[in-house]
């Protein structure tokens, strides 16, 4: 049976612009992600993971080279139609949680509601879910302050599901946590994918790379290598 391909990057090239000229940091990168895998990216810091990351959620551009993103090609596409197609697709994870301080938990999971046209009341009965499903039920009027680095990238991760998302992106999220609580994000991401969802995650640690069902590394902005972990079987990736 052929697989849906949810990423399919082809030749593709990042140089940024700098006073001293173009910066080359992605270098022929090709990979293909199909539906339901789950991936982590690896590879020392500076060779390249973040900006291919920031290609791959359409908040950057490629130099050059093909990006289809859930089948629509979105390099050279315009770019009110390329955030709707993000919008649909993807929900991002940040290192740094990026929750807003002054509101509190529902309305920070009930922030992306706010562009559709979802009336408030149905915005809040969805965050609400979702705040359960990510064990903060308790917690729906705290705001980020109140609870602690793990629970806010639980809110993160609520935030990130909002929009029904068949890809999660998530750049360094344990970046900031202890390994315990690491754990209990990656036990998360876990059972997010169990349900379908295909994940993409940053990590420069293996503990936390063990956890995904594939190995992608970078080096100097190129792909140096990719891998299935071998406890999981081999159907269902293109290699
Ligand atoms: P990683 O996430 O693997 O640490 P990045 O993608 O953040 O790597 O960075 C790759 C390289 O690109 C680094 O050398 C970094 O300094 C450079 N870089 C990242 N963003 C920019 C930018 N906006 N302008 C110029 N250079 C950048
Ligand atoms: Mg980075």
């Amino acid at each position: 049976m052929t697989q849906k391909s949810v990423i399919e990057v082809s030749h593709l090239y990042k140089a940024y612009q700098t006073a001293a000229g173009p910066f080359p940091v992605l270098k022929d990168v090709n990979l293909r992600i199909n539906q339901g895998e789950y991936v982590a990216i690896m590879g020392p810091s500076g060779s390249g993971k973040s900006t291919f990351m920031n290609i791959l959620g359409c908040l950057d551009m490629p130099t050059s080279g093909t990006y289809v993103l859930d089948g629509h090609a979105v390099a050279g596409m315009e770019a009110n139609a390329v955030a709707g197609v993000r919008n649909q697709t993807i929900g991002f994870v940040f290192q740094g949680f990026n929750l807003l301080a002054r509101s509190s938990l529902l309305d920070n999971v009930a922030l992306p509601l706010v562009y559709s046209r979802i009336e408030k009341a149905e915005r809040h009965a969805r965050a609400k879910v979702l705040l359960e499903k990510v064990g903060l039920g308790r917690h729906l009027h705290s705001h980020p302050n109140q609870i602690s680095g793990g629970q806010q990238q639980r809110v993160a991760i609520a935030r990130a599901l909002v929009n029904n998302p068949r890809l999660i992106l998530a750049d360094e999220p344990t970046g900031n946590l202890d390994s315990v609580t690491s754990e209990e994000i990656m036990a998360l991401f876990g059972q997010l994918n169990k349900e379908g969802i295909t994940i993409v995650l940053v990590t420069h640690e293996h503990d936390i790379a063990d956890h995904a069902k594939r190995q992608v590394r970078f080096l100097d902005g190129e792909i140096v290598q990719d891998t299935l972990s071998a406890a999981v079987p081999v159907d269902g990736v293109a290699q």
